[in-house]
């Protein structure tokens, strides 16, 4: 079996005083996880230090993000990028590159972990990149997984990568699992808030407005996965990751939903033991237990107080309302190129409901219907390199641009 992460020998306390910043590259800088991972090693002075950051097209917060963060090297991933990027960045000494090319670089320089937070399957290639040379990954771009899962777990385990999971969810699960033999766990349980549309009704959720899907109730994130929220395909794709990360077939994947957030993975073992992984709703947390692993460093979030919480409830997933979390679960019971299809479908499909050329129902719609006409069209075979995935990415994406142009 494939297993996410390689227990590590935890550091003695003098190795631990004595030990040189560890080195970050940071991709995705600018985006919700960039913003969280800048306060994480702000809260820990001295204990990080920066080598790339890269982002996707806003010059100036990569700029300033390159200089709060004091990296050596920033990449924007559009070329049109680099004068403005050049010209903010002007007498920093930090260097200063464009273009996927340039991604690829701050991805494989020599760095201690590697955090993979750019939006969408755009993060696949960079981050495929630096797990075949081995390094240590923190993932927080599920799409990586659900793209090409297979492929860049089995590549991650000979090439002696280690990927760590920087979702909250599936860092719950990973803390959750300690260690012990994947064989004994019976369950592995993913939370969902429920969204801002957990307790309306089907009609309402597929006439829901643009503003109404983004109002999310408990996390601050980024537009594409604050709508994969409300729609639940959100939880959909993380059961794909966690397939592919944990290595459990869907009959030991579940959702359940838990509109506090405190709880965001458990773990059932063959002893009836239950393991929950809890933390307050901010993803400094998961981030901070990422840049320090193996051991644990101050994220600046305090740990859940229950007894103000008074209670935490828990209620089954509906997917009448929520089809698009049947529609996930149903491509990872397909497998083969099912889930890279699905994940490509649904970024276009989000990107029309955000651009306002569809509307929310239309998103499920839309992915549902894509991922079965390239099935009946035999166009669904098990992606076997990440070129093979980003085929089927690109023609996935193209049929679902077909239903709504
Ligand atoms: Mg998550």
């Amino acid at each position: 079996m494939v297993s996410a992460v390689a227990l590590a020998p935890a550091p003695t306390p003098a190795a631990r005083r004595c030990a040189p910043p560890r080195r970050l590259s940071i991709l995705g800088a600018t985006g919700s996880i960039g913003g969280s991972c800048a306060q994480v090693i702000a809260a820990s002075p001295g204990k990080f230090s920066v080598v790339s950051v890269a982002g996707g097209r806003d010059a100036a917060a990569l700029a300033r993000r390159a200089i709060e963060l004091d990296a050596e090297f920033a990449a924007i991933a559009d070329p049109d990028g680099y004068s403005d990027l050049k010209a903010a960045l002007f007498g920093s000494g930090i260097e200063v590159a464009a273009g996927p090319e340039a991604v690829r670089e701050a991805a494989l320089r020599e760095c201690d972990l590697l955090v993979s937070a750019i939006v969408g399957a755009a993060g696949l290639e960079p981050t495929f990149a630096a797990v075949e040379a081995g390094r240590k990954v923190a993932l927080a771009n599920k799409e990586t997984l659900v793209c090409a899962g297979a492929v860049v777990m089995e590549t991650a385990a000979r090439a002696g990568a280690v990927v760590l999971p920087m979702d909250s969810e599936h860092n719950a699960l990973f803390q959750a699992i300690g260690g012990r033999d994947h064989d004994t766990i019976t369950m592995m349980t993913i939370t969902a808030s429920g969204g801002p549309f957990r307790e309306w009704s089907a009609e309402r959720i597929a006439a829901a407005t643009r503003v109404e899907a983004l109002a999310h109730p408990n996390w601050v994130m980024g537009p594409k996965v604050t709508i994969d929220s409300a729609s639940l395909m959100n939880k959909g794709l993380e059961l794909i990751e966690a397939h592919f990360l944990f290595g459990l077939e869907v009959e030991r994947l579940d959702v359940v939903v838990h509109p506090q957030s405190i709880v965001h993975g458990l773990v059932s073992f063959a002893d009836g033991s239950l393991i929950a992984g809890m933390a307050s709703p901010d993803m400094r947390t998961p981030i901070a237990h990422c840049l320090g692993w193996p051991e644990r460093i101050a994220s600046g979030v305090r740990p859940p107080d229950l007894a103000a919480l008074g209670r935490l409830t828990f209620e089954r997933a509906d997917l009448a309302r929520f089809p698009a979390l049947g529609i996930a679960v149903d491509a990872l019971r397909a497998g083969g190129g099912a889930p890279t299809a699905l994940n490509a479908a649904n970024e276009v499909a989000v990107a029309a409901f955000l651009d306002g050329r569809i509307g929310f129902g239309d998103i499920a719609r839309t992915v549902e219907k894509t991922v079965s006409a390239m099935h009946a069209a035999g166009e669904l075979a098990r992606p076997a390199s990440v070129a093979q995935a980003l085929a089927i990415h690109h023609i996935a994406g193209a049929r679902a641009r077909e239903r709504f142009a």
